[in-house]
């Protein structure tokens, strides 16, 4: 598998020379939102609720203090600088929270406030007497789940008595070498920690393979990101391994691929022995996205949920005043963008190009002229990505530079300029305006207005401004990028 893995990575990448295909895995799409994000995403939606019985009572709260939680437990919520619950947290947390625990499923952008929703309630369920895994916590990848323990970490700083394990790669070495050890603890070497956070295969192999905890332990059971957890390979089926390991003696795994057939099996099987985890144990689904493929996944798994949902906020060029430039030739262009880098006095700008190539050519060629920036292409490995992403976060850098990797869901405050060295273009080198309006709209941002400037180097990058100003029905003007004064 692995040769033919990288068989096919080499072929990709021999097709896509110029890296004009940014295509990443939706993980780390998420990973990277996670990163570049610096607080909650502002929603005028409203939550849409579904349940078994519309009848039984449904509580929101508007203030941390009415949940009741534990003294250290709040005292970690507002020291991570939450005030008061975001818009998902209202209505989630009384449900998480409740005794008797109710199963939830939960979709909303990401940025909303899921996940410190389902780490708090992760928190507040664990019983520090007892010394074992209770709360079980997946994420579909290394970093995701690092990203999720760090946020539980940080909330339950004052709380030292809770203990957090990391169920992911190079980490069971810990456990494994016990076996060769003279005073190991055997092949059943125990996890004492009161919350496991991992990658389905780890967990898998962690709770059926090694014994190092026993699932049926287990009191609170959150699948985090589900969606992307499907579009992982096999994780699917980890996860239900996972939630229904007793299901695999007795069906073969070929089954597992015919979906719909597992789907009504497992159905029939909910209400049966075949549960892995206690019956008692409260699950929690959380999502980005509402595919009815994700619904299915967490319907095979979640028993009687309490389902809620956030519409997310279109995005929408209405704050934003767009330009173009006219430049000859690559030249001009880059006397443009550094003219424009000479104007960004307050916040920071993100220049997206159609290739890694040029994105390569205008960081070096800025950085020998002495500008700082930082540069974000396909082909970094995530640990590059994530430093990138940090640094310009932390306002080290003031302009990033970029291909279509981080088109969607760019939120980060302090970006007022988007410049386009490459007006976006489809295979056919048509206009494409989705993507223009992923690398320039803002959702939700209640009227904080941004600037996007084009630069447009030939009658065919003149076309596509004109599409695109079509397509939208709003103006793009001409901008005279010599006249710095017009620029600011
Ligand atoms: P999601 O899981 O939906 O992507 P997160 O829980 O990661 O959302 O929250 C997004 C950002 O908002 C994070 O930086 C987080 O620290 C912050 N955040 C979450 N809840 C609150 C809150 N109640 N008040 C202020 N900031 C919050």
């Amino acid at each position: 598998i692995d040769k033919e893995v990288k068989e096919n990575a080499a072929n990709t990448d021999s097709k896509n020379d110029d890296g004009v295909d940014e295509q990443i895995s939706p993980a780390e799409k998420s990973l990277l939102q996670k990163i570049i994000r610096k607080g909650l995403v502002e929603t005028t939606q409203d939550i849409e609720i579904q349940r078994k019985d519309p009848s039984s009572p449904l509580y929101s709260v508007k203030t941390f203090e009415a949940l009741h939680l534990k003294p250290a437990l709040l005292k970690g919520v507002y020291a991570m600088g939450f005030n008061a619950p975001s818009k998902i947290q209202e209505t989630a947390l009384p449900t998480l929270l409740a005794d008797p625990p109710q199963n939830m499923i939960a979709q909303s952008q990401s940025g909303t406030g899921k996940t410190a929703a389902f780490v708090l309630a992760m928190l507040s369920r664990v019983d520090t007497t007892k010394n074992y895994p209770q709360v079980l916590c997946l994420s579909p990848t290394y970093e995701l789940a690092i990203q999720t323990g760090e946020v539980a970490a940080k909330m339950s700083a004052f709380c030292n008595e809770i203990k957090i394990k990391y169920a992911v790669r190079g980490e069971e070495k810990i456990y494994l070498s016990f076996l060769f050890c003279v005073i190991s603890v055997s092949r059943g070497s125990k996890i004492t920690e009161h919350i496991i956070i991992g990658t389905p295969g780890k967990v898998l192999d962690w709770a059926v393979k090694f014994k190092f905890f026993s699932l049926s332990k287990i009191s609170v059971f959150v699948l985090d990101e589900a969606d992307v957890m499907i579009a992982t390979q096999g994780h699917q089926d980890q996860c239900i391994l996972i939630a229904l390991p007793k299901l695999h003696r007795n069906i073969k795994n070929e089954y597992f691929k015919l979906y719909t057939c597992l789907y009504l099996y497992l159905n029939l099987l909910k209400h049966t022995t075949y549960r892995q985890l206690p019956r008692t144990c409260q699950m929690m689904f959380f999502s980005a996205t509402y595919e009815p493929e994700v619904m299915k996944f967490a319907e095979i798994i979640v028993n009687n949920p309490l389902i809620i949902r956030l519409l997310k906020e279109e995005e929408s060029l209405d704050n934003i005043k767009q330009y173009y430039v006219k430049c000859k030739d690559l030249d001009e262009k880059y006397a443009a963008i550094t003219n424009i880098y000479g104007v960004i006095t307050i916040g920071q700008a993100i220049i997206f190009c159609h290739t890694r190539k040029t994105a390569n050519w205008l960081a070096e060629r800025m950085t020998k002229d002495g500008h700082a920036v930082a540069v974000l292409s396909g082909e970094l490995t995530v640990e590059q990505r994530i430093s990138v992403l940090d640094r310009f976060r932390a306002g080290l850098e003031k302009v990033l530079i970029t291909t279509n990797v981080l088109a969607r869901g760019i939120d980060v405050e302090q970006v007022t300029i988007v410049v386009n060295f490459d007006l976006p273009m489809d295979q056919n080198r048509q206009a494409d305006c989705e993507t223009y309006l992923h690398r320039i709209g803002r959702a939700g941002r209640f009227g904080k207005s941004g600037i996007a400037i084009n630069l447009v180097d030939s009658s065919h990058a003149m076309q596509l401004c004109k599409d695109i100003e079509k397509h939208f029905g709003k103006k793009i003007q001409y901008l005279d990028a010599e006249d710095a004064d017009e620029i600011e």
